[in-house]
């Protein structure tokens, strides 16, 4: 079977090239397509009554809540925009708790009196859908009796395009809520966190004598992934079932020569990439850059920062685009956090930033001492907010894919710190000292007056190992995970900023009504914050020994797995912050850690059937078969007469590997069939029960793999999976 697929995978290879690859046309302009199937500002303007566009600009920029006329002007508006562009369909688009996106497609057609039917959508249906949404988690918000959550449009992220073979939907971003007005999603926690952050740097922004109005988060998401050939892929019921092996023995060759990160693209990844960005640019999302990351086969994808609730139904978009373009090349797209083990796994860079409304980033070290002040005064407060609540963050990114990642020395540790820079390090030194230093560039003066020289723009990015970076005019949260929304790691930044930035202005508030100089008032604030959340610093190497030990004499949280983490949501310092930033409710936080749970021992129990399954109904035969064999020849040549058989130590180790296959798999069966008192108690025994019991089937079966002749191996290898292109 081993050499079977391959043969099938050669084949198909060499057919793309023959065929597709040969005959495919160049990459249409980016320019020129920008946009061209996303109802826009540009299209919006042009096709809306100018009262109606001017009413719906207002609901943007400034939230005002549109009237039912208006919005049946622009349901009109955007119907005959998408079917003149072919769509039959319209679906409200939403992001559940868990999974990826939801959607549900609705036809235009509506019966006419004579028997024809005509294209029809309302102002009520552009605003507000009825999904069935009972299915969805909603980790007990939504009891049977009010099963109903409903859809409600998002005007600031516009609606698009979605072809699909010959099938055009037009897409609405929409919020998912119960009746009773809970969130059941990830945009209404992270609109509400976005309003919180605004509301708190204004305030810091109006002592600066900004006349800002609001302040938007700003986000670039790197994405990283695996492109494996599909008939490899199609064989591995891992793959399809868990999105990860869960057996696989390392390859001869994995990526310790390195000679992969930035490596030239493959022709047949190229042309998927291409189309992606094509498709991508065609709906609005800015796709950037593309390179092959480290691991054999794994690349990396990254947009241009855009407002943060945009780039996150934009980075849903490229997610869902990789993923649904691959199979037209040949390729399974695998976006999960660790599909091979033995070579790094996939995370997603979240690249973070403040922006005011007049397009001033405030993480942007200025040229001028009061500009120096106040992009210190922004990045201490993010300081502080790492600081503070470490353990929100941490819980933030946790999930059983990611469990794999963290702390696994390929990825940030589970441990949050900040890597500073040596030169911002050294500024945060001096002000804590009060002492200006000359041997460095840039510093304090006595009155207390900031210089700082202007960043190099790429000042320390080259430190892989932090889970957090100031990477010149952002931050970059890193120990975000490859197959994850970024809904929550943002909802939990955001909400920990705002809380820090209203500390932040209400002290720097009072020093002033006090009479001191704002100069002194920045400088006795930024010196406190350093004084007491200097540890979360960390400008070394994150992946040492030391680090550990360093990191816990600080003082700092290292949760090691998601059973550790997922409860720091729960904590009363962390329900009080959400609530009174108005984020999310006690209820609708308490939802979010159920369901939370609830995936995590979901997707481990699902792993370990299929595991026990492949086990018996893949490995197992073949095992027996070949155990049979060289029991054979071992018996033939000792019939024979032969003296010394080396065929014995074989059948020693086959049959003390079949056994231990067997019965751990039996054992991980058993282990199973357990229900815990509490979900997290289940969680709990799925941690420490489960899981290791899975890592002592895999060495069984992995051991087997190196014995059994290739041709008899029921599962592609890695060696095939990685490097077959
Ligand atoms: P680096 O080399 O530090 O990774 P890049 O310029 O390649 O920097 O940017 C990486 C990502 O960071 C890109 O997606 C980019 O759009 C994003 N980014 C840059 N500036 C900001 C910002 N102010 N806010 C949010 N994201 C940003
Ligand atoms: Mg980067």
């Amino acid at each position: 079977m081993g050499s079977a697929v391959m043969r099938e995978a050669v084949n198909g290879i060499r057919d793309w090239y023959l065929t597709e690859g040969r005959a495919a046309d160049t990459a249409p302009r980016g320019s020129v397509i920008f946009g061209e199937r996303v109802f826009n500002d540009e299209v919006q303007r042009a096709r809306l009554p100018k009262s109606v566009y001017r009413a719906l600009r207002r609901t943007i920029t400034r939230g005002e809540p549109l009237d039912l006329s208006v919005a049946d002007a622009i349901a009109t508006a955007m119907k005959d925009w998408a079917v003149e562009h072919g769509a039959t369909h319209y679906t409200h688009w939403f992001q559940p708790l868990t999974g990826i996106t939801a959607e549900k497609h609705d036809s235009f057609l509506s019966p006419t009196a004579d028997g024809r039917a005509v294209a029809e959508f309302s102002g009520r249906e552009l605003i507000q859908g009825e999904p069935d949404a009972s299915s969805f988690p909603s980790g007990g918000v939504r009891s049977t009796f009010e099963a109903r959550g409903y859809t409600a449009w998002d005007p600031t992220s516009p609606p698009w395009l979605l072809v699909s073979g010959r099938a055009v939907t037009l897409v609405i971003p929409t919020a998912f809520v119960s009746w009773t007005g809970e969130a059941l999603d990830k945009k209404t926690p992270l609109l509400r966190s976005i309003e919180a952050l605004s509301r708190q740097a204004v305030r810091i922004l109006k002592l600066f004598g900004s006349t800002a109005e609001r302040v938007i988060t700003t986000c670039g998401p790197e994405q990283e992934y695996f492109l494996i050939d599909r008939y490899f892929y199609l064989n591995r019921p891992d793959l399809i079932n868990a999105g990860r092996t869960l057996f696989g023995a390392r390859p001869p060759k994995g990526q310790e020569l390195e000679d992969q990160y930035f490596g030239a693209i493959p022709e047949r990844v190229m042309a998927l990439m291409s189309e992606v960005e094509t498709e991508l640019y065609r709906c609005g999302v800015p796709v950037k850059t593309r390179h092959n990351e480290v691991a054999p086969s794994q690349y990396e994808v990254a947009p241009i920062f855009e407002d943060a609730n945009v780039a996150t139904d934009h980075q849903m978009m490229t997610m869902e685009a990789l993923r649904r373009l691959a199979p037209k090349y040949g390729l399974a797209c695998l976006l999960h956090e660790k599909p091979f083990a033995g070579v790094n796994g996939s995370g997603k860079h979240l690249n973070w930033s403040m922006c005011d409304d007049q397009g001033n980033n405030l993480l942007n070290p200025g040229a001028t001492p009061h500009d120096n002040m106040q992009f210190l005064v922004f990045c201490a407060a993010v300081i502080r907010a790492v600081d503070e609540w470490q353990g929100l963050l941490r819980m933030s990114i946790a999930s059983a894919g990611n469990d794999h990642r963290l702390g696994a020395n390929e990825a940030p540790p589970a441990i949050l710190s900040i890597f500073l820079g040596d030169m911002l390090t050294d500024i945060f030194e001096q002000i804590e000292t009060g002492r200006a230093k000359s041997t460095k560039q840039g510093g304090l003066l006595d009155t207390g007056v900031m210089v700082l020289p202007k960043l190099p723009r790429d000042a320390g990015d080259r430190n892989r190992t932090s889970p957090f970076a100031f990477t010149g005019a952002k931050f970059e949260f890193r120990a975000v995970s490859a197959n994850q929304s970024i809904g929550f790691p943002n909802i939990a930044l955001n909400t920990a900023v705002a809380e820090s930035l209203e500390r932040a202005a209400s002290e720097l508030e009072k020093s002033v009504k006090s009479g001191k100089s704002l100069e002194e008032a920045v400088y006795v604030l930024l010196r406190s914050i350093v004084k007491d959340h200097k540890k979360v610093i960390f400008n070394g190497n994150g992946y040492s020994k030391e680090w550990e030990e360093e990191a816990s004499r600080r003082g700092l949280l290292n949760l090691k797995n998601t059973v550790d983490a997922l409860p720091e949501l729960m904590k009363p310092a962390v329900v009080k912050i959400f609530e009174k930033h108005k984020v999310l409710s006690e209820r609708e936080l308490h939802a979010r850690y159920e369901v939370a749970l609830e995936t995590y021992v979901k997707t481990v129990n699902v792993e370990a059937q299929l595991m026990v399954l492949m086990a018996n109904r893949y490995i197992l035969p073949v095992a027996f078969r070949y155990q049979t064999e060289v029991a054979a020849s071992v018996a033939a040549v000792k019939a024979a007469g032969g003296l010394s058989c080396q065929g014995q130590k074989v059948l020693t180790d086959m049959t003390e590997l079949v056994d231990a296959l067997k019965s751990r798999a039996d054992t991980l069966a058993n282990l199973l069939d357990h229900n815990g008192a509490s979900p997290l108690e289940h969680a709990r025994h799925i941690r420490d029960a489960v899981i290791p019991a899975m890592l002592a089937l895999r060495e069984a079966g992995d051991g087997l793999e190196l014995m059994c002749p290739h041709e008899t191996w029921p599962l592609p290898t890695y060696r095939e999976m990685l490097f077959v292109k």
